[in-house]
């Protein structure tokens, strides 16, 4: 049934595939009039709230999700959560991804009705499309609207991955310009123009730029002096050959976000890298484990794999990070002297 009114609103958690996917997700619902609500930065209540909802195995990302999702429970009248498999040939999401929708529904039982969208695009164009047109029927009864709205949404998709490549922008900064919500441009040559090293950081998007769960962790490199890298700064060709070069076919569908910009930035030259993971992440721990003996055989450049998870504190990090920064220090100045 269609109950759209100018009231009607979706409610999308700033968290997990938040990164990769929200201008697509808010372009689609508004071409359709619906308004979203975001939920905001992680806040230590929301890793709280999240935590006490789940069992302490999952891993921390799913937790922060839950207290985001949590956070947005009065605020909406519908949650966007979608199930997404796979979105590339044989490779797929990681377990938690596909049964999110349901395991918010188990522990969040006051959430409004969770559009719980299924993606896999190994089942063909027409399922997806049909896919599509469901979620787009709580709304309208038009196939054209929908078809309308989900090819703005790819436009928008397209246009923010070339944003963040051509102009060297995080997925936060890529967001704030195309929605203005801070109305501000980012110059990023006179931003790194003071920064004397280059550091890549690669992993999750949910775990590189939630400043909250990584503690800041860009911002703390930037004052340290290091110009940071990121896997959404390369073209995703360039990271699909690195990635193949490395382990071949692909098994998990965000491989290239790890292990690609991994073996990538490994090889260009960049003074040091970050590995970011979180504690008890199956996937994680294999493919880092890959960079990590990448690393180890070209022995050019300084590799350090940071565990994140709801415990990690401040002092610990900032400490790992000041060394790793002198290590990569030094080691520039032994290749200057050679
Ligand atoms: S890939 Fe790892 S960190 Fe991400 S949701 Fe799955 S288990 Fe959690």
């Amino acid at each position: 049934m269609n109950f759209l009114t100018a009231m009607t609103k979706v409610g999308i958690p700033r968290a997990l595939l938040y990164y990769q996917y929200y201008p697509m997700w808010r372009t689609f619902f508004e071409e359709l009039g619906v308004e979203t609500v975001l939920s905001t930065p992680t806040t230590k209540a929301m890793v709280n709230s999240g935590c006490s909802r789940m069992v302490a195995e999952t891993c921390l990302p799913v937790k922060v999700f839950c207290g985001h999702a949590l956070s947005l429970v009065d605020k909406c009248d519908y949650m966007f959560i979608p199930a997404i498999r796979s979105m590339g040939k044989r490779a797929y999401n990681c377990s938690k991804f596909l049964g999110l929708p349901d395991m918010m529904k188990a522990v969040i039982p006051e959430c409004p009705l969770i559009l719980d969208m299924d993606i896999d695009v190994t089942n063909g164009k027409r399922t997806l499309y049909q896919n599509i047109y469901s979620l787009g029927r709580h709304f309208t009864w038009n196939p054209a609207k929908v078809k309308k709205a989900a090819e703005k949404a790819w436009e928008c998709h397209l246009a923010y991955y070339q944003q963040m490549f051509s102009q060297g922008l995080t997925p936060t900064q890529a967001i704030d310009e195309i929605f203005s919500e801070k109305g501000v441009g980012v110059d990023q040559e006179t931003a790194n123009s003071s920064l004397t090293l280059t550091v890549a950081v690669v992993g999750h998007p949910y775990l590189i730029y939630d400043d909250y769960i990584n503690h800041r962790l860009i911002h703390r490199l930037q004052t340290m002096g290091a110009r940071v890298l990121t896997p959404e700064m390369v073209d995703e060709e360039v990271l699909d050959v690195a990635m193949t070069k490395l382990v071949g076919n692909p098994r998990w569908t965000y491989e290239v976000d790890v292990i690609g910009a991994g073996g990538y930035y490994l090889e260009v030259k960049v003074d040091g890298v970050i590995g970011v993971i979180a504690f008890g992440c199956g996937p994680d721990s294999v493919m880092m484990d890959m960079v990590y003996r990448k690393a180890k055989r070209l022995k050019a450049i300084p590799f350090m794999c940071l565990t994140l998870d709801e415990h990690t504190a401040d002092a610990g990090l900032v400490t790992r990070l000041e060394a790793f920064l002198d290590m990569v220090k030094r080691r520039r100045r032994e290749q200057t002297c050679v």
